[in-house]
């Protein structure tokens, strides 16, 4: 270690107090290793503030010292943006101590947070004064409000509710040089000039460290609607969808799909879970919510799928009965990612294209990557509500999995070239991190990379906020 290391650790002890500066490996494991195993790092030390006076201190000393930080929230994102590097060079600062409610503001319906906060806890503090946050996503119970801020998390509800961006009104945000943004306005309405907040939105803790939030609060569900579908093609999934919206409007909350691939694979690790409606090669997983107490729901839901099915357009379905057969459910879809990390590594992609191109990306990805890669499997499932898919491509049956991620570059080329060609994005909701920054250049375009850059040379001339992770 050098003197220089030395005095920058003296310093964050001095701020955050000897336990909360983790230097050792065997403590630093959680944070340097990330959720899919793919990035392993390791740190000069895993530093654990809990104030914003906290955070803008440590960020001080690194700034002065000219040593780098990488922002971590709950360790659960899909690119590597929260792991460090190898160098021993890097601090990771994690938000998770810095984890309590501020405010909540029931005539308003807003909550303010602290970037820590788990989002199930988020959620179950809205639910606790009647009210409901949206955002969920199969890792609630271990990601942060803060990690789900930065990497603009989706997830189940996108299609009703919005993105993570669309739930935020406010900031608090760490700068590069340890200054505060205090942005913290529960305000729906603001046009004071540029919308700062949303330039740390999605930016993966490469501009600013968010240390609080304030978000949108909804009515609560009263009565809940779970279905699940099966279907004979993508096609038919897509025209339900659109039936669906027509029959229950904004009732509808979320419409996932899964291939029976996916399914099978889930059910192998979690067999006690149910198979609603065996024999199909596509599902549909259908969620409805409704917070008036009096309520059709449940019978306009069953009408929907009995005039769908009358239509063709559905081959069988099950309305669950209680809301541990909609858990069950839900089950079924929120395991497929750990699922498929017991099975080994495979070739993850997370695209968006407009719903109506998804039928035909699918069709044409089948083909192209069979005639690239015979036997190669196929784990397709996602938010196909509002056009997001997990398209990812598992090695042949039998085959070394890891010897396949070899051919990664190749099979990227073929998914985002379709991608691409049909108008969509390489990343819809996890993000860049380390593992897509080639991707990104290959596609955005000369003038929005230039721009980006710019962006991040004025908020963090020194390069020391997660180097390395999106540009
Ligand atoms: C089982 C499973 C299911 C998932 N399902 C979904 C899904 O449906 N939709 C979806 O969008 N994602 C999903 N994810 C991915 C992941 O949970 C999200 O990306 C989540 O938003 C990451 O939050 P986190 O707190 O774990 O952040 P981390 O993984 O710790 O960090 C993610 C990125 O944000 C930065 N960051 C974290 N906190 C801060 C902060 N306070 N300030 C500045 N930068 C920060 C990090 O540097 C990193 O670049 C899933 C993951 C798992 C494991």
């Amino acid at each position: 270690m050098s003197i220089g290391n030395a005095n920058v650790l003296d310093e964050l002890v001095a701020i955050v107090g000897r336990g909360n500066v983790l230097t050792r490996r065997e403590e630093q494991q959680a944070y340097v290793v990330d959720w899919r195993d793919r990035y392993h790092g390791r740190a000069l030390a895993v530093v654990r503030p809990q104030s914003t006076e906290e955070v803008a201190r440590v960020v001080r000393a690194c700034a002065a010292a000219g040593v780098p930080i990488v922002p971590q929230g709950g360790n659960t994102g899909m690119c590597g943006g929260a792991t460090p590097d190898d160098s021993a060079r890097e601090v990771v600062l994690t938000l998770t101590r810095m984890n309590r409610l501020r405010a909540i503001d029931v005539d308003n319906a807003t909550i303010t947070v602290e970037a820590g906060m788990p989002l199930a806890t988020v959620q179950a503090s809205a639910a606790a004064h009647g009210l409901h946050f949206p955002l969920s996503l199969g890792s609630e119970g271990s990601c942060t409000i803060g990690g789900n801020l930065s990497t603009n998390a989706g997830g189940t509800a996108v299609l009703r509710f919005g993105n993570a961006r669309d739930l935020v009104l406010g900031l608090e945000v760490v700068l590069a040089d340890g200054r505060v943004l205090d942005a913290l306005r529960g305000l729906r309405k603001d046009n004071t000039g540029y919308d700062l907040k949303h330039l740390f939105v999605g930016s993966e803790g490469t501009l600013g460290i968010v240390t609080a939030a304030v978000l949108k609060l909804f009515p609560a569900p009263h009565v809940q609607a779970t279905a699940f579908a099966g279907v004979a093609d993508v096609s038919a999934a897509v025209r339900l969808l659109r039936d669906l919206k027509q029959a229950l409007s904004d009732r509808l909350v979320g419409f996932e799909l899964i291939s029976r691939f996916a399914l099978d694979l889930c059910r192998r690790h979690h067999p006690s879970l149910p198979d609603p409606v065996p024999g199909h090669p596509w599902y549909a997983l259908i969620q409805a919510n409704d917070s008036a107490a009096q309520s059709t729901l449940a019978a306009d839901l069953e009408r929907a799928l009995l005039s769908a099915a009358e239509r063709g357009l559905v081959q069988d379905a099950a309305v669950a009965q209680s809301a541990e057969q909609a858990a069950r459910m839900w089950a079924l879809r929120d395991n497929i990612s750990e699922s498929q990390r017991r099975e080994g590594p495979n070739v993850k992609h997370d695209i968006a294209l407009p719903v109506s191109a998804i039928p035909a990306f699918i069709a044409e990805g089948a083909t192209r990557i069979e005639q690239a890669f015979p036997g190669a499997r196929l784990v397709v499932f996602g938010h196909l509500g509002d056009g997001n898919l997990h398209y990812n491509v598992a090695a042949p049956a039998g085959t070394d999995a890891r010897a396949f991620l070899a051919n990664t570059p190749a099979i990227n080329r073929i998914v985002h070239d379709l991608v691409s060609a049909a108008g969509g994005s390489i990343s819809a909701e996890h993000g860049i991190g380390q593992l897509k920054r080639a991707e990104l250049r290959h596609y955005k375009g000369a003038v929005e990379i230039e721009v980006m850059e710019r962006i991040k040379a004025a908020l963090d001339p020194q390069g020391l906020l997660n180097p390395g992770k999106v540009l």
